[in-house]
């Protein structure tokens, strides 16, 4: 190896993520010439399996500093890499876990440790001159359909719906620019009706940028996207979603789920899902119950027939995944790098769903930056579907607008997968 691979500083910084709570950033810097930089995300309805991430607790950003992690950065972790060789990305990554020692990357962090690992995989791309997607899949082409969540509720919004995310699929458009415009007159249509029904404070935002109206009922947030895309025109063009991030909404103790003020057993909850899915074209469902219910989970799968996504459930842990794959618990993982702390280990989870006929659906987390790595990463996947919010806001927006430069860079060879995700209904 040359010098263009020596790693000659790692430098951490706090900088702000979209909620105004610190995060880490992360340089790392080869040769002295080439610098990768990224920022590391944080959820709010987090899994209890995720990795966990340094807080500094204290009086200093309410608790939210990552000063900690960050000298975690310059200190031990640079201490150990700097003058040295930028190693396969495995192997780096490897090193970090060791280095941290813990289950859960909780010593050093897991925001630090990502930091390192994604600043590095950018650094390495800079210095072979080619964009991320294309240094981590030569064969990269297929542009992700995005799962664009118009409404907010749960814990990203001060409403009362109690599901998460309420999301149309533009899986009746070319490409992803034509999905990102067609997505944005829905979005458009929606502010019209939710201003003439219920007044002014229903274009009040959640936390990943869609509407949070004063309303309860996900029948009554599913029948609003419903009438939105009718009235932007594009009726047959749209499917829809749901993130229930069900873990928050269910009571141990009772073994019951509280939704729209009505309580709801597993077999309560499973028959909701399928009347919602009969009646509103719903072909995706995330989260439907508590993070540890892989039986309930196997059993709507099995109801269902439509794609059923593990988040809270598998948090992009190779293991966890390999119970739910053993128990047929989904058909579908969501990848956040930052749930397990390394890419390495991020990129053996979508391998591993991928080997089991699994989907990957790549996603933000609600508290993000402008970085837009995973829009690269997206496409390095073949995923074929993103979540990354309302087409608003500049940490949404960032990951849409490197998507449609990526499909530039592709030209002809670019892939929008959106009718294979209904090909039947698309047809009638
Ligand atoms: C999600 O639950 O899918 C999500 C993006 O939310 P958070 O980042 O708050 O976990
Ligand atoms: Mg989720």
């Amino acid at each position: 190896m040359s010098d263009r691979n020596l790693i000659t500083a790692i430098r951490a910084r706090e900088v702000l993520d979209c909620r105004g709570l610190p995060t880490v950033q992360v340089d790392l810097e080869l040769g002295g010439t080439v610098t990768g930089t990224a920022d590391v995300p944080s959820g709010r309805s987090t899994g209890s399996n995720e990795a966990r991430e340094l807080r500094d607790g204290g009086e200093r950003f309410g608790g939210f500093g990552v000063l900690e992690a960050v000298a975690n950065v310059n200190g031990e972790i640079a201490d150990s890499l700097v003058g040295t060789e930028l190693p396969e990305q495995r192997a780096l990554d490897s090193a970090l876990i060791e280095l941290d020692g813990t289950e859960n990357k909780s010593r050093l962090g897991a925001n630090a440790i990502l930091g390192v690992s994604l600043a590095a995989a950018r650094a390495r791309a800079q210095a072979a001159g080619v964009p991320l997607y294309r240094a981590l899949n030569a064969n990269a082409h297929v542009l992700p359909v995005p799962l664009v969540n118009l409404i907010n509720g749960g814990k990203h919004a001060s409403n009362d719906l109690d599901f998460q995310e309420f999301i149309v699929i533009p899986v009746g458009a070319d490409s992803i620019l034509e999905a990102l415009q067609i997505s944005t007159e829905v979005n458009l249509a929606l502010a019209e009706i939710l201003l003439e029904r219920y007044g002014k404070s229903a274009l009040n935002t959640g936390d990943e940028g869609g509407y949070a109206p004063a309303i309860s009922s996900p029948h009554e947030a599913l029948g609003l996207l419903h009438e939105a895309v009718a009235n932007a025109g594009h009726e047959g063009r749209f499917r829809y979603g749901l993130d229930c991030a069900a873990t928050h909404l269910y009571d141990g103790e009772s073994g019951t789920y509280t939704v729209a003020g009505e309580r709801y057993d597993t077999d309560g909850m499973i028959e909701l899902y399928l009347e919602l899915i009969r009646e509103f074209d719903v072909i995706t469902i995330e989260d439907p119950l508590d993070e540890e219910d892989f039986e309930g989970f196997a059993r709507l799968t099995a109801a269902s027939g439509i794609q059923i996504v593990g988040d809270d459930l598998f948090v992009t842990n190779p293991k966890r995944l390999r119970t739910g794959i053993d128990q047929n618990a989904a058909n579908a993982l969501l990848w956040k790098v930052n749930q397990i702390g390394t890419l390495s280990e991020a990129l053996d989870a979508a391998e591993l769903a991928h080997r089991n006929a699994y989907k990957v659906v790549v996603s933000e987390r609600s508290g993000e930056t402008e970085d837009p790595i995973i829009a690269d990463l997206s496409v390095a996947l073949g995923a074929g579907q993103i979540k990354t919010g309302a087409p608003v806001r500049g940490e949404r927006t960032s990951k849409y607008n490197r998507l449609i430069r990526i499909s530039e860079e592709l030209g002809s060879t670019a892939v929008y997968p959106g009718r294979e995700m209904a090909p039947a209904a698309l047809a009638a």
